[in-house]
């Protein structure tokens, strides 16, 4: 089997899905089932097709296209990512996964290899949370941890509720029906930019994610009291802002003095009603998202954000409540698709790093059903969800030639 990369292809493919796009370049904007992410996805299914492989899409919209292997009943080898991407975001993240894992299943098909296990190429709906607030939705479908009914109930910020936009862009279907059986998947690997710096800083070009760390998130609403800014004297304030504000300090202290460099916590959201010079801040909403390898460690944050917003809430005669949106365990990679990465590295003389995935993927909740591992590789400086993202081509087309050589040997 000689397995070669088109790497002009590849790139020129990225590229091309990168200007479909809500905004215009360098800048990637393709927000789940709006129009652009819509003509994404049929570009990548045109793609697909031109391959050779067959299409299906389940309620939620995740497309599956499968190369079929001469076992039909033997379980799937799965690859695959997203092509959703947030706002004023760059042109990899997610899409390295997906092109490259069409790329690798048209390398194997190049090289004469043929499958044992049928391979799949998965692209998931909605991993980023922008539209609905929670991420990875159709993965969280896929293994049953988000149900079907809480699913449907999921809002955009114009009040249109999940089932309805699914339904208008075509994706009809039970969403019960979205859920994969254990054992459909022999092993899914998942390839990905690394959306940190250590690969880089290393020196090293490949990245085997040997566990995903827990995300949580949760918004905060803080009511107090609001009033001309000239005329309510600072004693007698319940100002919502200010009481944010040292939630905030409580939430980063928690994380900062966790003991671990694997606890990180970020507010990245901050509404402020009403929002006027003159006027004290009477309402505020913030986001939270607290992470963690250790699970313990993560909640401790958690509880810490809780025992705090008591405290500043008592003090400074304000409510603030707390709504849960996810807080979900770690994944331990399957050492077996570790393993099959590994030796795929070591075959083509590849450097690698065992590593933590301290970003969440749709890999954190196909592991809960599949043998599920992922493929890192660097990103200048670390950066992601911006514009300037980037990967070199070297980069993308060497993980791709061990993501191809991973399915072969899990396939075969
Ligand atoms: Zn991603």
């Amino acid at each position: 089997m000689k397995l070669e990369i088109d790497s002009a292809r590849l790139i020129s493919e990225i590229e091309e899905l990168a200007l479909i796009s809500e905004a215009g370049p360098p800048v990637v904007t393709r927000i789940v089932f709006t129009p652009a992410d819509m003509r994404g996805r049929a570009w990548m299914i045109d793609r697909c097709k031109a391959a050779g492989l067959a299409v299906r899409h389940d309620a939620i919209g995740n497309t599956f296209a499968r190369w079929p292997g001469s076992d039909a009943v033997a379980p799937v080898v799965g690859t695959g990512s997203h092509i959703d991407a947030i706002p004023n975001a760059g042109k990899f993240d997610g899409v390295v996964g997906v092109l490259g894992g069409l790329e690798a299943i048209r390398a194997l098909g190049r090289s004469g290899f043929r499958p044992k296990n049928s391979i799949e190429l998965l692209v998931f709906t909605s991993e980023e949370p922008t539209r609905f607030g929670v991420g990875c939705i159709g993965s969280r479908l896929l293994a049953g941890t988000l149900s079907a009914e809480a699913a449907a109930k999921l809002t955009d910020e114009n009040g249109e509720s999940l089932d309805d936009v699914r339904r208008k862009a075509g994706f009809n279907g039970r969403l019960e029906d979205v859920r994969l059986a254990r054992g459909y998947y022999k092993a899914f690997v998942e390839l990905h930019i690394e959306q940190g710096p250590i690969l880089e800083r290393e020196r090293i070009p490949l990245g085997v994610v040997t566990k995903i760390a827990a995300p949580a998130s949760a918004r905060v609403a803080i009511e107090g009291a609001g009033g001309h800014a000239g005329g309510v004297l600072m004693l007698e304030r319940h100002d919502a802002l200010c009481a944010a504000s040292e939630l905030i300090l409580a939430i980063e202290n928690a994380a900062r003095t966790s003991g671990s460099v694997n606890t990180v916590a970020t507010v990245g959201m901050c509404d402020v009603f009403p929002g006027a010079i003159n006027s004290v801040p009477s309402r505020v909403k913030i986001s939270v998202d607290a992470r963690d390898t250790d699970l313990a460690r993560r909640d401790s944050v958690m509880r810490a954000m809780e025992t705090a917003s008591k405290e500043i809430a008592a003090r400074r005669g304000v409510s603030v409540e707390i709504e849960l949106l996810n807080a979900d365990a770690p994944a331990e990679c399957a050492p077996e698709v570790v393993e099959a990465l590994s030796a795929s590295c070591r075959k083509h003389g590849e450097k690698f790093l065992p590593m933590v995935s301290r970003a969440y993927h749709d890999s954190l909740f196909i592991s809960r059903i599949a043998p599920t591992a992922m493929l890192f590789i660097p990103c200048r400086n670390g950066y992601s969800h911006r514009p300037d993202e980037f990967a070199s081509i070297e980069d993308i087309a060497r993980g791709t030639l061990v993501l191809a050589e991973t399915l072969a040997s899990l396939s075969a």
